[in-house]
């Protein structure tokens, strides 16, 4: 199978499972992660209408992205450090993993310094499992509370990556806590709207989707022959 059968089958797999909890497929936007995926073929992605892609690694982002048309809009989904900021603050639309206030500090001062605001979604490990990033859940309020002041940071919301099963079933818990916890959290503070959920990738994104997703991290189901 190709690109444009793969992108097929997660395109309807999408809308059942968005009917199935009722809610409409349209918002719910594809990011189409081209970790080790060349530009040639990232090309034919877009050629299928793909807009969105992500990356995990800044390198890999930054050498891709003078190969391919500037009209596209890159994500970085992967853990970042500190020292990448600067290379990375506005050549990506969105951040999918801001994991801790050091990184929040250091994505502000480079947005002030190149007058822009960066988006970001605050990375959660609702699993707990250690080899993960991301806050615990517990410590989502004090975090919000402390990011709330930095003027570069724009907070759209949630990200968080279930457990690896072969049984997409047993993600579910984990999408609707982050759900859950988004909601909470949006409830008491005027300033913040967490309209974003990043969760699900190829093996568990219709869970996700039923569970609430607005924004799916798709790589092999996409790109795998
Ligand atoms: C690789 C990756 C994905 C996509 O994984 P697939 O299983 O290939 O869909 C999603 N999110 C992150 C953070 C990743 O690193």
């Amino acid at each position: 199978m190709g690109i444009r059968e793969n992108l097929l089958t997660v395109y309807k797999k999408i809308k059942l499972a968005a009917k199935k909890s009722g809610r409409n497929p349209e918002v719910i936007k594809i990011v189409a992660v081209t970790k080790t995926i060349s530009p040639q073929t990232i090309q034919e992605a877009i050629n299928e209408g793909l807009t969105t892609f992500g990356e995990n690694k800044v390198q890999e982002l930054l050498a891709k992205q003078p190969l391919l048309p500037p009209g596209i809009e890159w994500h970085m989904i992967g853990h970042l450090q500190t020292n990448k900021v600067k290379n990375i603050v506005g050549k990506v639309k969105l951040i999918h993993s801001l994991d801790r206030y050091s990184l929040a500090q250091e994505i502000n001062r480079w947005a002030l310094k190149k007058s822009t605001k960066v988006n970001v979604l605050v990375q959660v490990n609702v699993s707990g499992e250690p080899s993960k990033h991301g806050l615990a859940p517990v410590e989502l309020t004090g975090f919000l509370d402390e990011v709330a002041h930095l003027p570069g940071l724009q907070i759209l919301g949630l990200m968080a990556m279930a457990p690896q099963t072969d049984n997409p079933e047993e993600t579910r818990p984990v999408f609707r806590k982050l759900r859950v916890l988004a909601e909470n959290s949006s409830k008491n503070r005027p300033g913040l709207a967490l309209v974003y959920l990043s969760m699900g990738m190829s093996n568990d994104y219709e869970v996700a989707v039923e569970e609430g997703a607005n924004i799916v991290r798709i790589g092999s189901a996409i790109f795998s022959a």
